[in-house]
């Protein structure tokens, strides 16, 4: 937790649950990443956290947008994104979408096979395209891949077929899943979208963009390699693919921008136990799976938690959230301790919420409000 985050916290004692993120930690994260990767141009992946505040304050840093829907791109627009600095990066895009997208001015768009190509052609003509390339999630601690990308035979014809659609075939994506821990996940997928380049050179066709998406992990129980290890591995392996007829490089982390950048406060409502004598206390807080926790979903993403007896003897718990939901349970399996002292009407606090939270809290299950957020 940042000084900024903690301070206030301790003044403004604000209504749980809560996000409270310090803006000055988004620009210090993405500072690291264009210093870990200065050849790559950065395109926040909105989706991550769409505030108004998180992207006012990337358009003054130079950001540049990877937005999955319309009203995405309504929200860069609204934070002073200029249209052409946004990519319209959903492989599934309602034709309405593209068009509205279209006369805004953005002008670059992702797809990863030939019903949404010729959707492009008809309802965005001239853009730039970029095929999106199923790879490796592995090393993933919430991977992507199956929902989306196609196979490099696949993309070779839909490339060529781009051209002769009057699109512009400007490149190629992929994402390694999100939370990626391995630095090697990066190395191979360039690898094979290297390739791809040469073999579309031969057939006339010359690419200039490789977008290797998100997926770089931030730090939450469990230790993580540094963005450097990321940019030198990317890098290395982009040299040795390309020489120096280095393509464009696209970055679109979303992830290590905001996480850490977050602190959810809550509430513990309820400690008890099943049995008298079971050693698991049961910590029910007062945000859950469904109130924005949701990667907790098969305990993929592990929360650090604080609390105020933090360093007193500790036990092993479960921890739920409110609701009436017998899924609402966020760790049972991932051996989480916490202190024995541990009581209803404690605050506590989330670590590292500020990515994928705010916008998964659901709309009054049980009559919960929507996660308050405080940006700072
Ligand atoms: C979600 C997503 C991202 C962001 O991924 P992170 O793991 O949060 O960095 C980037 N690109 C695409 C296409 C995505 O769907």
């Amino acid at each position: 937790m940042t000084p900024k985050i903690a301070r206030f916290l301790a003044e403004q004692q604000p209504a749980t649950p809560c996000l409270v993120l310090d803006l000055d930690r988004v620009e210090r994260n993405f500072t690291l990443l264009r210093a870990a990767l200065p050849l790559a141009q950065i395109y926040y992946a909105v989706k991550a956290n769409p505030a108004q505040p998180v992207l006012e304050r990337l358009v003054r840093l130079g950001s540049r947008f990877d937005a999955a829907s319309y009203e995405e791109i309504v929200a860069c627009l609204q934070a002073g994104a200029a249209a052409s600095a946004i990519s319209y990066g959903n492989t599934i895009k309602k034709v309405a979408a593209i068009s509205r997208a279209h006369a805004a001015g953005v002008s670059m768009f992702a797809f990863d096979c030939a019903e949404e190509l010729e959707k492009l052609a008809r309802h965005a003509p001239g853009s730039r395209v970029y095929c999106r390339i199923r790879v490796e999630n592995a090393g993933a601690d919430w991977p992507l891949s199956r929902k989306f990308g196609t196979t490099i035979d696949a993309a070779r014809g839909l490339m060529i077929r781009a051209g002769e659609l009057g699109l512009d075939p400007y490149g190629l994506s992929f994402h390694v899943g999100s939370q990626q821990t391995a630095t090697a996940s990066y190395e191979a997928a360039i690898g094979r979208v290297a390739m791809l380049f040469t073999d579309l050179r031969d057939a006339g066709v010359n690419l200039r963009m490789v977008n290797l998406g998100g997926g770089f992990p931030v730090r939450y129980r469990d230790e993580v390699p540094g963005i450097d290890d990321f940019g030198r591995a990317i890098m290395r392996a982009m040299t040795g693919h390309f020489g120096n007829a280095l393509p464009d490089m696209l970055i679109e982390p979303g992830r290590f921008i905001v996480a850490d950048a977050g602190v959810v406060s809550a509430e513990v409502v309820l400690v008890s136990r099943r049995e008298a004598d079971d050693p698991v206390r049961w910590v029910y807080l007062d945000i859950g799976r469904f109130g924005g926790l949701a990667e907790t979903e098969g305990e993929a993403i592990r929360y650090h938690i604080t609390t105020p007896h933090d360093g007193g003897a500790a036990g092993p718990v479960a921890i739920a959230g409110p609701t009436c939901d017998g899924a609402d349970i966020m760790y049972e399996r991932s051996n989480y301790r916490l202190p024995l002292a541990l009581t209803g009407g404690d605050r506590v606090e989330v670590l590292a919420t500020g990515a994928y939270v705010t916008t998964y809290a659901s709309q009054r299950f049980n009559g919960f409000l929507p996660l308050a957020e405080h940006y700072i």
